[in-house]
């Protein structure tokens, strides 16, 4: 009877060190260190991010400026060119040096940066405005390099009506039709108001990000964040200061462990099928026992019927909950139908039966990414609400320092990461070929058994901790939800990095890991069943 020590091995070597902590501590500092070595596990996976870096206003400011400076002092020019240099080589100063010296002549003529006047008027004391042609006092008469005599007013005008228009007065040349003159910020500073001068200085600003190869902005609605990003990564996840996760590559939100491409097909499909789409969540749904309307309004799938039914069952699959993970591919997995065999003359039957299998697969992978999707977002709200008044509550309650509920801020940061993984993999899914059987089976084995852990967790942390903070005595010991807790927010951590690393390998490993985690998985019954306590007690033994 080899179960035990299965049981034991089958949680990967990673979390080892934590289980020997655990175990080895019987008295009551043993969460302390369990906790520790969480957070250290947190601290450890941002250090690894080294290749990109998130910059604010005025760090991009002060790069600007830097390179700005760099490129008109190697190559003596005014500031104002060297900007309007950097923008041409998308604020590559190597590149901007570099075909300067291969060929100034040519990259003068390219940018508009003249070096000597095309017309010049020697001792004039008026000249006529090549607009408004109004003969002018020369002391009102402003030319760019190029010498076309404008009178203030035509320039202003003729300046005001670019920056107004856009991002495009950063390349604004002479006026003169058979001129290339570039104007740049000085001329721009000496003519136009000081509302225009802020715009035109902030187009520039933003320029130093949007025309740059190497960083972009955050796509955060509202945020003024950039981040700059370095080549030689894979993994082009990026989480921005204002906690928005996202991909460089694609600018959608953070995806991994699932392609750009999957992404932008399956955000393509979405909205070819919006109505579709919008039928699937605005469905009301049934209790499957009494019949009544339901309405979902906690973040896990978890559904309790109202008094009297009070029947347990699955959001998305409407299966009763006790026997929900008994089988972990019933929710999650889709079962492709086979097709009706008929003859050769129904061929109107058959198109028929085929585009309804075609609905019936994108409704149930559509619905389990936009439910994953709402129960992240009820999920960050959740986090927001116990950060900002349930752990202080509890503070009080449990006469704990606010710093031993960490553990609470874990799970629901894990929570919230797992819902997004868990979303994309249903797109993964989606476009998974149904005649891949072995990677099917891999991949719905290794989805289900993250999603069972993680409505466990998100069970735990939604409902269990409600027993606590309200007025009636709990059921058990705070201690024993700590416990239940961490436990949960690792083994579903555990999970989920077991589905990622699968999928980024585009499950070539179809034999070994499979039996891996199905062990373990019996853990989290159990952990789910009795408090952690069981596992916990397993452990010891096994010490
Ligand atoms: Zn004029
Ligand atoms: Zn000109
Ligand atoms: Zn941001
Ligand atoms: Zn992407
Ligand atoms: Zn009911
Ligand atoms: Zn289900």
């Amino acid at each position: 009877m080899d179960s035990e020590d299965d049981m034991h091995n089958a949680n990967d070597a990673e979390s080892m060190g934590d289980d020997d902590n655990y175990s080895s501590n019987d008295g009551d500092c043993e969460f302390n260190i369990n906790l520790g070595f969480d957070l250290d596990d947190v601290l450890a996976s941002r250090k690894q991010q080294t290749n990109y870096i998130v910059l604010q206003g005025s760090d991009i400011r002060r790069r600007q400026e830097n390179d700005i400076t760099r490129v008109s002092t190697v190559l003596c020019i005014s500031r104002a060119a060297a900007s309007i240099l950097l923008r041409q080589y998308h604020w590559s100063v190597t590149n901007a040096n570099e075909a300067w010296f291969a060929d100034e002549e040519g990259v003068r003529t390219a940018v508009g940066l003249l070096e000597r006047p095309v017309i010049q008027f020697q001792n004039a004391k008026e000249l006529t405005c090549g607009i408004c042609f109004e003969s002018t006092p020369v002391d009102r008469i402003s030319s760019a390099a190029c010498g076309h005599p404008f009178c203030n007013l035509c320039w202003k005008a003729y300046m005001s009506t670019s920056i107004n228009g856009g991002s495009g007065c950063l390349t604004l040349r002479c006026p003169d039709p058979s001129c290339g003159a570039a104007i740049g910020q000085d001329m721009i500073n000496l003519l136009v108001s000081d509302e225009d001068k802020e715009k035109y200085a902030r187009y520039l600003l933003r320029s130093y990000i949007e025309d740059n190869r190497m960083a972009k902005w955050c796509p955060a609605p509202g945020c003024e964040f950039a981040v700059e990003f370095f080549a030689g990564s894979e993994n082009y996840d990026v989480s921005c200061l204002c906690s928005y996760g996202f991909c460089w590559n694609c600018t959608e939100e953070a995806h991994r462990p699932v392609d750009c491409g999957t992404v932008d097909n399956w955000i393509m499909k979405n909205s070819s099928e919006s109505e579709n789409a919008n039928w699937i969540l605005a469905y009301a749904k049934h209790c499957p026992k009494c019949k009544r309307p339901i309405e979902k309004y906690l973040g896990c799938m978890h559904m309790i019927c109202t008094p009297p039914c009070n029947f347990e069952f699955c959001w998305l699959c409407l299966g009763a909950w006790t026997q929900h993970f008994t089988n972990s591919s019933s929710c999650n997995g889709y079962f492709f139908p086979v097709a009706n065999q008929k003859g050769e003359s129904d061929e109107i039957e058959r198109t028929r039966e085929m585009a309804k299998m075609s609905v019936e697969k994108y409704n149930h992978y559509y619905e389990r990414w936009a439910s994953n999707h709402s129960s992240r977002q009820k999920a960050l709200a959740d986090l927001h609400q116990m950060q900002t008044v349930h752990l202080k509550k509890l503070s009080v309650k449990q006469s704990e320092p606010e710093s031993r509920l960490e553990f609470i801020t874990d799970a629901w940061l894990q929570i919230v990461e797992c819902r997004r993984v868990l979303k994309w993999t249903y797109a993964y899914g989606y476009y998974l070929p149904e005649a891949e059987h072995a990677k099917r089976q891999l991949f719905e084995h290794l989805q289900g058994d993250a999603e069972a852990a993680l409505e466990r967790l998100h069970q735990c942390a939604e409902e269990d901790l409600q027993a606590y903070l309200g007025p009636e005595p709990p059921p058990s010991d705070f201690v024993d939800f700590r416990r239940k807790l961490t436990l949960l927010t690792r083994v579903t951590r555990n999970f989920f990095e077991n589905l990622v690393i699968a999928l980024e390998n585009g499950l070539s490993d179809v034999d070994s890991s499979k039996t891996a985690t199905s062990k373990s998985d019996e853990d989290v019954v159990e952990v789910a069943k009795c408090g952690g306590v069981r596992y916990i007690s397993e452990m010891d033994t096994n010490d």
